[in-house]
């Protein structure tokens, strides 16, 4: 798929990867050679018919393309633009042990955009069940949830507590991976499907349990929204931010047109990230939009980097600078950040993750000079909500604790996502929330 240059792209927020044409559609579907047991379709979460949504986009039959991706999945212009296809799908296809695997992201991504100047085209919904539910959290899981539920006939109803609708697809992703006005035509299904969606309502809050528990189950999406923070001395000064808040700044409160928004963000000279994930690459690349110089400080070795390949290609494309097997230990200024003091690691035996564990090397003090820095070093759920409800079970993160039906410790409230796994994908968010909609749905209608 054809990107922006990268001296354009990092003077905008636009899109960096640029759709298929009808043409280059229908030639890369034709690739495919629709294997008797398509190893692909294990690769996906959601277990799309792969096969059989490429074949339609092969025999240019764009409509059928459309009705089987979204027997599984209403959201593929999201997923096609953000899942790991590399390591699930694409990973799998029986094409990549010769050459390049057939592109299902990108397939997927446009049949998403072919409907999007057509008629949407809806999935059958269930006549009324008469019962309801309330889904807490409007991130992928929420989203997925509701959609299920809705499509099953149940009364659904969404809380956010965010003035718009999406979780880390509008607060966290940039607008430059994922399109805001994408992500809003998606949502939109959900109204269309007969949810109601509150946004600026707290549950546990604004919306208390005993209002939740009258519902007839309850779902919790509520994702993993709660930055960690290194616990670093001078973590305190102006200038350290998480890339939680920084990206919520300037995705979500469009914080870079400041004063013409509500909400300031601080436009770094010098900006030093902590972190290797897609969340890192994402802070980094907003910053260098926004004009700053950038340097990526990860503790391991480049190749132990865990965001996205294309993703880290991108961000060097675009002169982010990575300083890897480095660890900061003082952030320094007086009262705001002047530098960041950071020692040299090297690689020994596996940790407890089964990863090489980088130690520091004695001696190997070194500073950088810098006015913001930003943390991207991991989420955990924001306990808000799960400290107002006596009895639920939470592992040692401080996730909720599931069994394989996505059921919690009380009876009636259901899990999913990032709150119920820790940090993880759009797309085993969605799969884990299909799985608790079918659980509620069972449990309300004594299906089995
Ligand atoms: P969230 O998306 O976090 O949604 C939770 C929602 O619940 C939020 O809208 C929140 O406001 C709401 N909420 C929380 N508490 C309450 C409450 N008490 N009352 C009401 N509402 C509440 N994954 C990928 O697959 N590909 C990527 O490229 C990728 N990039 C990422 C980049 C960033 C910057 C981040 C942060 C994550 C990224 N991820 C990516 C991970 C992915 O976005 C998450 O795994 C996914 O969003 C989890 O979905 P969720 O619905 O569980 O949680
Ligand atoms: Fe087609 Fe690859 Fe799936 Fe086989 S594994 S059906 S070639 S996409």
């Amino acid at each position: 798929m054809s990107e922006r240059p990268a001296d354009i792209r990092v003077h905008d927020f636009l899109e960096v990867e640029q759709n298929l044409g009808v043409a280059e559609a229908v030639a890369e579907a034709s690739r495919c050679i629709q294997c008797k047991k398509p190893l692909c379709v294990g690769g996906c979460p959601v277990s799309i018919d792969i096969p059989s949504f490429i074949q339609a986009i092969a025999s240019g039959d764009f409509p059928t393309a459309t009705r089987i991706m979204k027997q599984e999945n209403l959201f593929p212009a999201i997923c096609g633009r953000v899942c790991p296809q590399e390591v699930q799908c694409e990973g799998a296809c029986i094409l990549g042990k010769k050459e390049t695997p057939v592109r299902i992201g990108a397939l997927e991504r446009f049949i998403a955009e072919w409907e999007s100047i057509q008629d949407p085209i809806l999935p059958v919904k269930a006549p009324p069940t008469g019962r309801s539910v309330a889904v807490v959290g409007s991130g992928p899981a929420g989203l997925a949830a509701a959609a299920e539920l809705a499509k099953y006939g149940h009364n659904v109803t969404i809380f956010e507590s965010l003035h718009e609708p999406g979780g880390v697809l509008v607060y966290g992703i940039p607008e430059f991976r994922l399109p805001k006005d994408v992500v809003r035509r998606e949502i939109a299904q959900i109204a269309s499907l007969g949810a109601t969606l509150k946004c600026n309502h707290v549950a546990g809050r604004s919306v208390t349990v005993p209002e939740l528990l009258a519902f007839d189950a309850v779902f919790l999406g509520t994702g993993a929204g709660l930055p960690s923070f290194m616990g670093l001395p001078g973590e305190d000064l102006t200038g350290v931010y998480s890339a939680n808040e920084f990206l919520t700044r300037v995705n979500l409160m469009h914080a870079e047109r400041f004063p013409e928004t509500d909400t300031p963000v601080r436009r770094g000279s010098r900006v030093v990230v902590i972190g290797g994930g897609n969340v890192a690459m994402d802070a980094a690349r907003v910053c260098r939009r926004l004009g700053s110089r950038v340097t990526l400080v990860y503790r391991r070795r480049r190749e132990d980097l865990p965001a996205r390949r294309a993703e880290i290609r991108r961000a060097e494309e675009e002169g982010v600078e990575f300083l890897t097997c480095s660890n900061p230990v003082r952030v320094v200024g007086s009262p705001c950040v002047t530098g960041i003091e950071c020692m040299r690691m090297t690689m020994c035996g596996p940790d407890e993750s089964g990863r090489p564990s980088a130690v520091p090397v004695p001696d190997s003090l070194f500073s950088l000079d810098c006015d913001i820095v930003i943390e991207a070093i991991g989420q955990s759920p924001n306990p808000l909500l799960l400290n107002e409800m006596e009895g639920i079970r939470k592992g040692p993160r401080g996730n909720v604790v599931v069994d394989d039906d996505c059921r919690t410790s009380i009876e009636r409230i259901y899990a999913a996502g990032d709150v119920a796994t820790g940090a993880a994908t759009v797309i085993l968010a969605m799969g884990g929330a299909k799985r608790a909609a079918l659980s509620i749905h069972r449990m309300l209608t004594g299906d089995s």
